[in-house]
């Protein structure tokens, strides 16, 4: 890792253009939020500029991330820019309106996740399954992707959402063993990430998937070995990006690795650890071009 000021490759095109425009007016209309906004994502206008097959919209990512059960998290994570919270009541037409918006957006992949919120009846595992299946119902050739919470690492919480069958079922260990304690919230931890990545990927064909944050002050060795640790727990997809500090409020950057570095990361995860595929980069977010790549590396 090379520490310095931060690098001219992230630098990021502020999101603008008719589809921008459009989505975010849909999302209003169905008083729904996305992560891409609530967490400022560098990613924004690249993301919401296409569609995964490619039409309409060039070669970007296509993809949103809608984010269920509010705005405000009942957890707290160093790094994150969601807003700390809790205690409002679910909104009952919420999977019927994500289901709406998919439509009126024209998703052919769709990616849902949430704010935890271990304040709920089975801290909304239920709500979550019933928006995927409200999504398949009504559209059945829509993919789905989940990122989900670690539900205190509940097996039958989870269950309830492999229950649901989406596509692609991802859940975030974020940085590695030794950095966790500093970067998420203390109800959080790697064990019980892992312990949700294994149950989906050895109780059903869900393809699951995970990331990793550089940039908290890991080794390459603790890099290393948390690859490991994810394929020792069968887990198909991983993505590697840069953590870029949200505010001044928020954990400082340790450091900046190159992109050939990310490159190595893919190259390791891929063809040394037997990832199904890899999303390594400076910009790579969980959910980034999650439809493109997710159709290239397991449909064609
Ligand atoms: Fe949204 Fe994910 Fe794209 Fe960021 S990377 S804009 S969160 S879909
Ligand atoms: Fe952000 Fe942490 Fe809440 Fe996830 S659990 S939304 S990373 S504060």
């Amino acid at each position: 890792m090379s520490r310095s000021r931060k690098p001219d490759w992230l630098a990021v095109q502020p999101p603008s253009g008719r589809e921008f425009t459009e989505i975010k007016q849909t999302l209003r209309e169905h008083d729904l939020n996305t992560v891409c906004e609530e967490a400022n994502c560098p990613n924004l206008g690249e993301c919401w500029s296409g569609r995964t097959d490619g039409s309409a919209g060039g070669d970007a990512g296509g993809t949103a991330t809608f984010m269920l059960m509010g705005h405000k998290c009942t957890r707290s994570c160093g790094f994150c820019d969601v807003e700390t919270g809790g205690g409002e009541p679910l909104d009952p037409d919420e999977p019927e309106n994500v289901a709406s918006a998919v439509a009126e957006i024209g998703l052919d992949y769709v990616v849902l996740t949430s704010v935890d919120r271990d304040d709920l009846p089975e801290q909304g595992a239920a709500h979550f399954a019933e928006t995927i299946r409200e999504i398949k119902r009504r559209h059945p050739g829509v993919l789905v992707e989940v990122l989900i919470p670690d539900f205190q690492g509940e097996p039958e919480l989870v269950r309830k959402i492999i229950d649901a069958e989406p596509d692609v079922l991802a859940h975030n260990v974020e940085t590695v063993e030794r950095l966790q304690g500093k970067v998420r919230d203390p109800r959080a931890g790697y064990e019980q990430s892992l312990s949700v990545l294994e149950q989906a990927s050895r109780e059903s064909d869900i393809y699951t998937k995970t990331s990793i944050m550089l940039g908290h002050g890991e080794y390459d060795h603790e890099v290393y070995q948390t690859l490991a640790d994810l394929r020792e727990a069968e887990v198909d997809v991983v993505t590697l990006g840069q953590y870029l500090r949200p505010s001044r409020e928020h954990l400082p950057v340790e450091s900046y690795d190159h992109p050939d570095k990310y490159e190595t990361w893919r190259r390791v995860a891929e063809e040394e650890l037997d990832f199904l595929y890899c999303a390594s980069g400076p910009m790579v977010r969980s959910s980034y071009k999650a439809g493109e790549l997710f159709v290239d590396a397991v449909l064609r």
